[in-house]
């Protein structure tokens, strides 16, 4: 059967990811996290004292970026793969809400996005994969066969983001889940380093009112059909 491009996009916490792992899994394909690429580089930003919430040293990230190397090692008890930073496991600590405050700074830097967008190409250059992120569509990959770009309320999407960090024990309240989603989608939308906007070509998919298995269920047959041809 014939391989495809999948190209999910969309704002922060829309459940792109539950949905690429899925589709992914379904169709036999590789899923690449790209979100989770800009938040190591933030981890790594933050360590070295190159970000924080008052202060940003971006020459020095810069200068360091060819020290900062990333791996996506495929966990077969989790049936994912997670991220390594300089060979560490960063799979938990990138998913604080610390490194969720900072990550659209270091995202808009434009030689971070040059780094991590050549990698994306790279993994995705024999097809069959699906990636989600902001620019999938839009610059990794312009000319993938099926793109979406998926959207659901700031409320539903800081719920479910409040849930999530709530299950994994971080102490949170809701109004700065809200206003962390709120910043990243301004930050997100207005940099002047590949903006995220939809690409032309895409399905909007939004889902507020959508359950897990209708999402993925239309996402899968169209999916199909265009590798159907
Ligand atoms: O997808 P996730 O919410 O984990 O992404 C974290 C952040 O990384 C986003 O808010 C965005 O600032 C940045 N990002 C990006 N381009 C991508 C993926 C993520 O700028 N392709």
């Amino acid at each position: 059967m014939k391989k495809i491009t999948i190209a999910i996009d969309g704002y922060s916490s829309t459940g792109k990811s539950t949905i690429a792992k899925q589709l992914a899994k379904a169709l036999g394909y590789v899923y690449v996290d790209t979100g989770a690429m800009y938040r190591a580089v933030t981890l790594y930003a933050i360590r070295k004292g190159f970000v924080s919430e008052t202060s940003e040293h971006f020459t020095k990230l810069i200068a360091a970026l060819p020290s900062v190397n990333l791996k996506f090692v495929y966990n077969e008890e989790l049936g994912f793969s997670e991220m390594f930073l300089n060979d560490e496991n960063v799979e938990k600590e990138i998913r604080t809400l610390a490194v969720s405050k900072l990550v659209s700074k270091v995202a808009a830097v434009k030689e971070v996005r040059t780094k991590l967008v050549e990698m994306q190409k790279e993994m995705g250059k024999e097809k069959g994969v699906v990636m989600d992120g902001r620019d999938i569509g839009s610059v990794v990959f312009p000319d993938a066969e099926f793109k979406v770009f998926m959207t659901a309320s700031p409320e539903t999407r800081a719920h479910r983001r409040y849930k999530e960090l709530l299950d994994k024990g971080e102490s949170v309240t809701y109004e700065d889940v809200l206003l962390n989603v709120r910043s990243r989608d301004y930050i997100d939308s207005n940099r002047k380093e590949s903006p995220l906007i939809i690409a032309k070509d895409a399905i909007e998919f939004d889902n507020s009112d959508m359950g897990l298995i209708e999402q993925f269920e239309r996402m899968h047959n169209y999916a199909l059909r265009i590798i159907k041809g």
